[in-house]
């Protein structure tokens, strides 16, 4: 899938938007989710055009995997989840019911996530 220049992360890392910042470094920008799930509800994104977890770890540099995955055990310290625990959910794709087509993960505490997820049925 191509890259959407126009959805909603990217207007955010483009400034035209707010967000509730977090943590910001050199490649990854994490901010609190605007509906959140748990106490805790971080997303935390790439600052590269990467429409998922497919593209991203496909395509980014090392230095941006490195710098996505230090921010997000870092937002995890900063959020104090770190010793109770955290859930993280990157959704992708049709099947991942991904939303926005700007990859993220979702950092979720503060609360017991339950069960991964509920089973088929069949
Ligand atoms: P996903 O289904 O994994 O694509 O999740 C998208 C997430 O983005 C949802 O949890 C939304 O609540 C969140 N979201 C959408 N718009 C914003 C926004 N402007 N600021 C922060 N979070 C947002």
């Amino acid at each position: 899938m191509a890259y959407d220049d126009q959805n909603i992360f990217a207007k955010i890392l483009r400034g035209e938007i707010p967000c509730d910042k977090v943590l910001e470094t050199d490649h990854s920008l994490a901010f609190n989710d605007i509906a959140p799930a748990r106490p805790v509800h971080v997303l935390v994104i790439p600052k590269g055009a990467y429409v998922s977890s497919d593209d991203f770890t496909a395509k980014a540099s090392d230095a941006e995997i490195a710098d996505f995955w230090r921010a997000v055990g870092e937002v995890a310290r900063m959020k104090g989840v770190a010793g109770s625990g955290y859930r993280l959910i990157a959704n992708a794709g049709e099947d991942g019911h991904q939303e926005v087509p700007h990859f993220h993960m979702h950092v979720l505490g503060g609360a017991p996530a339950g069960p991964m997820l509920k089973r088929r049925d069949s």
